[in-house]
């Protein structure tokens, strides 16, 4: 079959568009497609721990990154009730020692802008409305905003479409999706101005039900974003009668984490909350419909260790690495199903435990009794808490990453 493409990917997230950028710089013919018209702004504490920014280097953003990111973070903080406890965050091996955060409109805007220099075509904004087809003769179904339809052929779908959302794949999966459980996490973030958060300090949140970050990124501007679980959030909003979800949070938080009342004292919220939900984390890269996946697509962590942009890249530098050796118009379907079992196992030694980590940290933070315990020992050990962050991933290098091909 003529094709129009290698590989389409669905989605110009940080994932979608970091597979678009390596696939192009191998020699790929990338189509992107993004339903989204850029800049926007998204739900995302904005933080990317500091083993990622060699791979902002090797996209070919990271100096811009670096140029409008806010200070390097130095130490992480866990604020719960009237307790903060405060310890260094681990120093990555490398050229770049911390992490930094940077809002997502400017970074997810930078990174398709690249995309479009190294001539990757960018369909913005579109929606992949399906999939049909089989490895090697995938035809996808595009629509534009004036509703207008169009068939493109590809060799590889790589689905970097996120997780918050039905994607088009998944029109089976809504229904489990509408299930409503008392679990379910909500999230939601907004920006703030004149915070007093100490630059380079990151704290976690942990509060009844929920947890959350706040972080200094670009301009001075502080990011405040937090999950809540159905149940907790109904709480919430009982207290404040006639408030958004958002507002009626704002108030909670600051009426019961003292430090995250102390650095928003002179603060004015700079945009309006934004929320996402229901998050469902977990695993999802071996579905067997012969899509390739990354990002979170392929598998979300709870955003309690921040740690979904370094997923979305570093899945995207996993797939690329074995995708760039192989020529698309002629790797058979066979082939491309060796290589997404491939994948599929370098990806969950890859993430596996840091999901686990995830859930294993974040149900400790949404239970009071246990997250004040937590509190009390990391005051006093607050190594523990460098600890923690280390086991988040947030010292990882790439190049773990890379080697990760050799042992598989
Ligand atoms: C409260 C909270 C705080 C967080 N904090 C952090 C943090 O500090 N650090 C960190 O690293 N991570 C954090 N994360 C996680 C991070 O935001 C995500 O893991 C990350 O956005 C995943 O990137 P992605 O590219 O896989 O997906 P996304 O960023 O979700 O991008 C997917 C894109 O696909 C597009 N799309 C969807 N469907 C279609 C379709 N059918 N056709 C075309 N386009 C489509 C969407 O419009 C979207 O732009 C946080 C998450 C939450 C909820």
């Amino acid at each position: 079959m003529s094709t129009d493409a290698d590989a389409l990917i669905i989605g110009a997230g940080p994932a979608g568009a970091a597979t678009a950028i390596w696939l192009a710089q191998a020699g790929w013919r990338v189509v992107l497609v993004e339903k989204n018209t850029y800049p926007r702004d998204k739900v995302c504490g904005e933080c990317i721990a500091a083993g990622n920014l060699d791979l902002l280097d090797s996209l070919g953003v990271g100096r811009a990154f670096r140029s409008l990111a806010g200070p390097e973070l130095r130490s992480v903080a866990w604020m719960c009730g009237t307790a903060t406890a405060v310890a260094p965050l681990p120093r990555a091996q490398g050229s770049h020692t911390y992490g930094r955060a940077l809002g997502r409109d400017q970074l997810d805007a930078l990174l398709v802008a690249r995309c479009r220099e190294l001539g990757v075509t960018v369909r913005q904004p579109e929606t992949v409305l399906r999939v049909s087809g089989v490895p090697g003769t995938f035809a996808c179904s595009l629509q534009d905003r004036t509703g207008t339809a169009q068939l493109v052929q590809v060799a590889i779908v790589i689905d970097a479409h996120g997780s918050w959302e039905a994607g088009p794949q998944h029109r089976a999966a809504s229904a489990e999706r509408c299930a409503r459980k008392r679990s379910d996490l909500f999230a939601f973030k907004a920006r703030f101005r004149a915070a007093t958060l100490a630059p380079g300090l990151l704290p976690v949140l942990a509060f009844p039900g929920g947890y959350g970050g706040m972080v200094r990124a670009e301009q001075g501007r502080v990011t405040l974003a937090c999950c809540i679980r159905r149940d907790s959030l109904a709480r919430v909003r009982r207290l404040a009668p006639g408030a958004s979800a958002g507002v009626a949070i704002e108030s909670f938080l600051q009426s019961s984490c003292a430090g995250l009342r102390l650095a928003l004292t002179d603060a004015t919220r700079g945009s309006a909350w934004l929320s996402v939900g229901p998050l469902r984390p977990g695993e999802r890269v071996g579905a067997a419909d012969g899509l390739f996946r990354v990002g979170n697509a392929a598998g979300e962590s709870h955003p309690l260790i921040g740690e979904g942009i370094s997923m979305a890249l570093q899945s995207a530098r996993l797939l690329t690495g074995l995708l760039a050796t192989e020529s698309a118009t002629t790797m058979d379907p066979g082939r491309q199903r060796e290589l997404q079992a491939h994948y599929a196992r370098a990806w969950r030694c890859a993430f596996r435990q840091r999901l686990r980590f995830a859930a294993v940290f974040a149900h400790l933070a949404m239970r009071p009794l246990l997250a004040q315990s937590v509190g009390g020992l990391l005051g006093r050990r607050p190594q523990l808490l460098t600890l923690a962050a280390r086991l988040a991933g947030k010292a990882r290098r790439p190049a773990e990453i890379r080697l990760l091909h050799e042992e598989i």
